[in-house]
């Protein structure tokens, strides 16, 4: 669990680095615990208390990859995305990385190549910097399990910025993927850094340029940018409205999407929840229902889309405010019950951040990390009371 922690808080921290922003502690605790936990003399006291301790890293990733990237790209606001396509060439760019969206950007402005996101890339457009840029047109498909039909139809190239690769075996698809930082995949393209430190996406547009346009699989907008920034100033109609008792409880819906039948369980309990529940989510399992039309209580969306899955961190912060607002002395007191929905290592460490700020009752799902030994699992049941969906 430490092992699965630490990939993801360095996926956070490497992000964080791409835009210039460091921190050597968590360095310096990512060598730490790897050397305790090869070291036989570890106890299982001393292996407990390094597991909650990478929950406190967690959040110091979090926290940091969130100052990057408010620092340089503003703070998220409410914002309405297409999803639907226009008659342009056009270029996809993939996952995480915010910095690579602004070079290819950069890069295309008056190319006449349009910009889509995909998946985990969709928050950008809740960035004021990004606005200026009248070729981000808008986000096209779903959660990263879905990519390979989706890479069809979208018929231009496509640039993957971090991890969640598909392997492509349609060798037309293949073609058109590119690769970039730390993402890779024999076969495909890779767009390193030159001296300076510039990545040139040349090829990339040129590419767009000699294919057809997207071929459109959806229509409409969804709405995102509810980070914590953007709550804080909604945060007195929030207390309001939960005073009064239109809004009886949360949901936090975050973390990874899959392609099992089994994550239908986040559609059905998205559709279920009372009319006075609202959905917080971050991460791409909210593609599992941020489609769906579930209405507003007075103006706020029953969906709040934080961002990127590093954006629990901006669950957290607006969880901590209304336990302030309301002057509570745990956190478990609020209403708001976590459904976390597990795929990979940043699903991990924001479990283990979550772990360690001390959110107990949470339910994980839809199947367990096969690295859960039952004695594992029988210390988070008795400490946490973590259960399945
Ligand atoms: S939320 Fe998890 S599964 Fe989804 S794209 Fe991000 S890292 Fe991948």
């Amino acid at each position: 669990m430490i092992v699965y922690g630490i990939k993801g808080m360095a996926a956070y921290t490497n992000h964080a680095l791409n835009l210039n922003s460091e921190n050597y502690e968590i360095y310096e605790f990512i060598y730490r615990a790897l050397d305790k936990i090869l070291d036989s003399e570890t106890t299982v006291d001393e292996l407990i208390n390094l597991t909650l301790e990478t929950g406190e890293f967690g959040v110091k990733a979090m926290e940091l990859l969130d100052k990057a990237n408010t620092d340089k790209y503003g703070h998220p606001e409410i914002t309405q995305v297409n999803i639907g396509t226009r008659n342009n060439p056009a270029i996809l760019i993939s996952r995480h990385d915010l910095s690579d969206l602004e070079e290819l950007l950069e890069q295309t402005k008056g190319t006449g190549v349009d910009v889509y996101t995909h998946s985990e890339m969709l928050p950008a457009h809740f960035y004021p910097y990004f606005k200026k840029y009248e070729n981000l047109y808008g986000n096209y498909g779903n959660a990263w399990h879905k990519q390979l039909e989706e890479f069809k139809t979208f018929n231009g190239p496509i640039v993957f910025t971090t991890n969640c690769i598909v392997p492509p075996k349609d060798e037309e698809i293949k073609n058109r993927i590119f690769t970039t930082g730390s993402a890779g995949y024999t076969g495909c393209k890779h767009i390193e850094k030159d001296e300076n430190g510039k990545k040139d996406f040349s090829e990339v547009i040129n590419m767009a340029k000699k294919l057809k346009s997207p071929t459109e699989i959806e229509s409409g907008k969804i709405i995102g940018g509810f980070a914590h920034n953007q709550v804080s100033i909604l945060i007195d109609k929030v207390v309001e409205n939960i005073k009064n008792g239109n809004i009886k409880e949360f949901v936090v819906m975050a973390g990874c999407d899959g392609r099992m039948k089994s994550r239908e369980y986040y559609t059905e309990k998205a559709k279920n929840l009372p009319k006075d529940s609202v959905i917080l989510t971050a991460g791409c399992a909210k593609y599992r229902y941020n489609k769906l039309e579930l209405g507003d209580i007075n103006g706020i969306p029953r969906i709040l889309d934080a961002g990127q899955c590093n954006d629990s961190y901006s669950l957290v912060r607006i969880a901590l405010k209304l336990k302030e607002i309301f002057n509570l002395k745990d956190i478990n007191e609020l209403p708001i019950k976590y459904d976390i929905a597990w795929y990979e290592q940043k699903a991990v460490i924001v479990l283990l951040a979550l772990l360690y700020l001390g959110v107990k009752n949470i339910k994980l799902g839809p199947t367990l990390p096969a690295f859960l030994s039952p004695n594992i699992k029988n210390f988070l049941v008795e400490k946490f009371n973590i259960s399945t969906i």
